[in-house]
């Protein structure tokens, strides 16, 4: 159909060749919020077409080009359809560890995109408003779970879905799911085998009610601890991970069973607005310090990996939890999409320009998407080894 031509017609996997893709930089632009038109700011953004947009400030026109971009008036259906998310699951489902990041400014439209307006407060509407309204994550479930039946059907191997949801706030990681078991979460692994969250709270899915109720718990686990109540998600990133795994039989004549391990993950990062100096000491000061850090060394790894010379060199992914957890999906083995959130106001200028500068640098990131199978047995042994680890905690499954 038009449709899928048109969200193929980007492939990054064909731009750059079968063996690496770049990143697919998307962006959108939200409508002017009731502020925004009570103090009758002007629109900066012109759309000159589908994948590019000027920039008119107070001082100079700049121009941007991304993979595409999604006006003031897209709904929700628009980005799911032609964001190339729906690559991103159709990936995961062949053992792709793929990751869908939103970037912007606080009240850019980072949530209303990813989940919905107000956040998980969407899964409290009637049926008629979530269908208009929900964001990406419940839209990618369920095409996934779609997809899912029809490739059961068709391989008669089943598939299974685990899920994990958690953020990261102040340099350290809460698990979102079972908020109580979140002492001292880590993050072990390397950049050649991939980076994960030791001890993390794993659950099997299988419908999406399931999820919604991960999603809207998760939500509310979120960090309180702010200086201002309405931006409790601000400061921290949100990550859900899940896992699609299927049992292969590489070949007729090979009796070991493998596990293919896709992944589709979602982040809803923290605002990327300069912190301003607070006059607040101590605690919160410390907040603002390790925010910047994840986001800066996101910052430091992005413009790193953009250029040709340096991508070579040392990316510092070990320098924050954020980037260990993102290694695979800037410049490793994953498949990535960006939604770059930005406002249309003059007043946000600033902040504006410097989303669509990382944004355009993050264009230029490639990665070499690689499928990691692991034998049956070791996925099991693995599991086995967090449960009686978990066990040993006293900790209640
Ligand atoms: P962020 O998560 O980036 O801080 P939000 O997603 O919470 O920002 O958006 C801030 C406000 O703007 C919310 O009330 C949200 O519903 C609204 N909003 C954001 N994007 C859009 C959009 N594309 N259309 C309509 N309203 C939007
Ligand atoms: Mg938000």
């Amino acid at each position: 159909s038009s449709t899928a031509d048109s969200v193929y017609r980007n492939d990054p996997l064909e731009e750059v060749g079968a063996d690496k893709a770049r990143v697919r930089v998307v962006v959108r632009v939200r409508p002017m919020n009731s502020r925004e038109l009570e103090r009758n700011d002007r629109t900066i953004i012109q759309m000159e077409n589908d994948c590019s947009l000027m920039v008119q400030g107070a001082q100079h026109n700049r121009r941007f080009t991304f993979d595409s971009i999604f006006r003031n008036d897209s709904t929700q259906e628009d980005i799911f359809q032609n964001s190339g998310i729906k690559r991103l699951v159709d990936m995961s489902i062949e053992g792709y560890i793929t990751t869908c990041f939103a970037y912007g400014q606080t009240g850019s439209g980072k949530t209303h995109t990813m989940i919905g307006p107000g956040g998980a407060s969407v899964f409290r509407m009637d049926e008629n408003y979530r269908i208009k309204h929900f964001g990406l994550v419940p839209r990618a479930i369920n095409y996934l779970f779609q997809r899912l039946r029809e490739k059961s059907q068709e391989s008669h191997s089943p598939y299974y879905i685990r899920v994990s949801y958690c953020e990261i706030y102040n340099e350290q990681i809460h698990d979102l799911i079972n908020p109580a078991h979140t002492q001292g979460l880590q993050v072990r692994g390397s950049v050649e085998d991939g980076f994960y969250v030791e001890n993390l709270f794993q659950t099997y899915i299988e419908t999406m009610d399931e999820l919604l109720t991960i999603l809207e718990e998760g939500e509310l686990n979120r960090a309180m601890a702010s200086h201002n109540l309405n931006d409790t998600s601000s400061r921290s990133h949100a990550m859900l991970s899940i896992q699609v795994e299927q049992d292969i039989t590489e070949s007729e004549n090979s009796t070991e069973q493998m596990t293919r391990q896709g992944k589709l993950i979602f982040i809803d990062l923290a605002g990327s607005e300069k912190v301003k100096v607070s006059l607040s000491k101590g605690k919160q000061l410390t907040e603002t310090n390790n925010i910047n850090k994840s986001l800066l060394t996101l910052g430091t790894c992005i413009s790193a990996l953009s250029d040709p010379v340096k991508r070579a060199g040392h990316i510092p992914y070990r320098d924050s939890k954020l980037t260990r957890l993102l290694a695979d999906s800037l410049g490793g083995h994953g498949i990535t999409l960006m939604i770059a959130c930005v406002s249309p106001s003059n007043s946000c200028e600033s902040e504006t320009l410097s989303t669509l500068r990382y944004a355009n640098r993050a264009k230029n990131i490639e990665n070499a998407p690689i499928v990691k199978t692991d034998s049956k047995e070791n996925v099991i042994n693995r599991l086995k080894r967090e449960v009686r680890k978990l066990k040993d905690e006293n900790y209640e499954l």
